[in-house]
């Protein structure tokens, strides 16, 4: 249920992020949230939502996310 519903999916290198959170803002579908460890840097990275409720689209892999990542931290992956 969960596999036909993700078309895409993003993998955030965590040590990488500064915790702009733009990504979470600008994702269409909400798919990103904030997590709860810390980084090295210090920062609470952000990180994909591998679980969908029945009310949520997945991810469609728009890299929205991606583009707007100011470090470079995010990878799209589509479904084929
Ligand atoms: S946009 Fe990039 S740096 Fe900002 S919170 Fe998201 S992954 Fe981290
Ligand atoms: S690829 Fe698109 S739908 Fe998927 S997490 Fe990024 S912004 Fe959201």
């Amino acid at each position: 249920m969960v596999d036909n519903k993700q078309r895409g999916k993003i993998v955030i290198d965590r040590q990488r992020c500064k915790g702009c959170y733009l990504c979470i803002e600008f994702c269409p579908f909400d798919r990103i949230e904030v997590d709860t460890e810390l980084n090295r840097k210090g920062y609470r990275p952000a990180r994909f939502k591998e679980e969908i409720s029945d009310e949520e689209k997945g991810c469609t892999g728009c890299t929205m996310c991606a583009l707007i990542c100011p470090e470079v931290s995010i990878e799209v992956y589509r479904a084929k």
